[in-house]
């Protein structure tokens, strides 16, 4: 029962995408080169300017210096981007206190 209401007060609690526009905005808005990826198949931590960068595939494909797994890709269309981020666990972004 406890859990039911937990659950469903959970649900209340819940935003929608829209909600992470603030907050994309204001990291996305920063020189992400600067910012600390962890490589999601070996652990290493190391700046997103330290990716080995690859741009003779339909976009850009990164990869880690330790491991040289694919850490993100990037792909620019006309009217819209892809980022994929599957190889990196986490980007730390220095912001302004
Ligand atoms: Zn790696």
């Amino acid at each position: 029962m406890t859990d039911h209401l937990g659950a469903a007060a959970q649900e209340q609690s819940r935003l929608d995408g829209n909600a992470l526009a603030g907050p994309l905005r204001e990291l996305f808005a920063v020189d992400v080169t600067v910012a600390a990826g962890r490589c999601a198949h070996c652990g290493q931590i190391g700046p997103v300017a330290g990716l080995l960068v690859y741009a003779q595939a339909p976009g850009l494909v990164a990869r880690c210096p330790g491991c040289e797994e694919v850490v993100l890709r990037i792909v620019r269309g006309p009217d819209c981007a892809w980022l994929d981020l599957t190889g990196a666990t986490s980007l730390r972004i220095p912001l302004a206190p």
